[in-house]
């Protein structure tokens, strides 16, 4: 599909007649993105339910609608031109949480915090280092996130997803190809529906409630908490790490804190991240995270990954310090 502006219009009259209530029009991705960056997106889809979502892929691949999959865009950095093709969105009406013993069967729209504390509640531990981690269960599976090392695939035992015909598919944990910060679902196309995590009873119930505020209260010192970011910009390696520090340490020793390209500015209080103090755009922080990447390559030898992702007006996601 080309994407002139008479073809935009087109298919978004196809598709609000054919999805009633589920389309927004003219979004602002400033408005809506955790970064506060972004134009607009000609449309925003947020489908109700499993059934509607598998109708919407198999009629998007049908008609060929180009669409990317959003969370709660607490990793995406989206172009100041906006978003050309269909945003789809799956959001709190995928929240459901059911507990089965030692297990619990997520959405993909279910906010983390939320997760990890009613898995406190229940008494079950595993899951206690995503507690501070602010994007939904979906998200967090395709960036296999977590925290202290962790990946939320070590506790995962099978993931629902819909392919891009609109096909159930169900995987073991074996078969998401969860490495650090990696799976399957960064490259497959399949939209992460529901997951089953396994979790255990082998630690009492205020340990782990301790555990979790031990993090979220060194969390608060360390990060920063008022102005919009993305969480860490580069990947930690382990074997950068081993020899001269996590990405934080290193850039800040390159003097990089406090850096400022337009309204963008590496965190004064955590130089791994990159704060929007409320005038940034998506090309300020690029060229930002392009100027650390240089000189850590230059002082160090390390070509740091960039764990955060860059939407394209044409919908394709990249690390957000390349525009192709
Ligand atoms: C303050 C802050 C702190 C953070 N701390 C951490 C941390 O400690 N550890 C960590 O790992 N991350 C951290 N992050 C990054 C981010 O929260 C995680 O990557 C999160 O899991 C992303 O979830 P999301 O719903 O926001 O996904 P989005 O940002 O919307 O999307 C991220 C990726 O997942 C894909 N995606 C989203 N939903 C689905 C779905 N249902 N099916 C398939 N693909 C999907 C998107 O296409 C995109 O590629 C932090 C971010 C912030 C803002």
């Amino acid at each position: 599909m080309t994407l002139t502006k008479d073809k935009t219009v087109n298919w978004i009259d196809a598709l609000e007649e054919t999805f009633p209530g589920v389309i927004s029009r003219d979004v602002s991705l400033a408005t809506i993105s955790r970064w506060r960056i972004g134009g607009n997106a000609d449309a925003v889809a947020r489908p109700h339910d499993l059934d509607e979502l598998a109708r919407m892929r198999r009629y998007l691949h049908e008609n060929g609608v180009p669409h990317v999959v959003i969370g709660a865009t607490t990793n995406l950095l989206f172009a100041d031109e906006g978003l050309r093709v269909l945003a789809l969105q799956i959001g709190r009406e995928f929240a459901r949480i059911d507990l089965r013993d030692n297990e619990m069967v997520c959405g993909a729209g279910a906010w983390v915090p939320g997760v990890a504390r009613q898995a406190m509640l229940a008494g079950l531990t595993g899951i206690e280092h995503t507690c501070g981690i602010p994007g939904t269960v979906g998200g967090l599976v395709c960036m296999n996130g977590g925290s202290q090392r962790r990946g939320i695939g070590e506790a995962i035992v099978e993931v629902v997803s819909v392919d891009e015909r609109g096909r159930l598919i169900r995987r073991s944990r074996e078969e998401c190809g969860f490495a650090y910060r990696r799976s399957i679902f960064q490259t497959n196309g399949e939209i992460v529906a529901e997951t089953t995590l396994t979790l255990d009873r082998s630690r009492p119930k205020g340990d782990i409630r301790r555990a979790m505020i031990g993090i979220l209260s060194d969390r608060r010192r360390k990060f920063p908490q008022k102005l919009p970011n993305c969480g860490s910009v580069f990947v930690s390696n382990p074997a950068m790490y081993a020899e001269v520090g996590p990405p934080g340490a290193v850039i800040e020793r390159l003097g990089f804190k406090g850096r400022k390209i337009g309204g963008a500015q590496v965190s004064p209080q955590h130089a791994n991240f990159i704060v929007n103090n409320g005038s940034a755009r998506a090309q300020d922080v690029q060229t930002l995270i392009g100027e650390i990447k240089a000189a850590v390559l230059a002082a160090t030898g390390y070509d740091m990954e960039v764990e955060a992702r860059f939407v394209r007006p044409d919908g394709i996601l990249l690390p957000a310090d390349r525009i192709q």
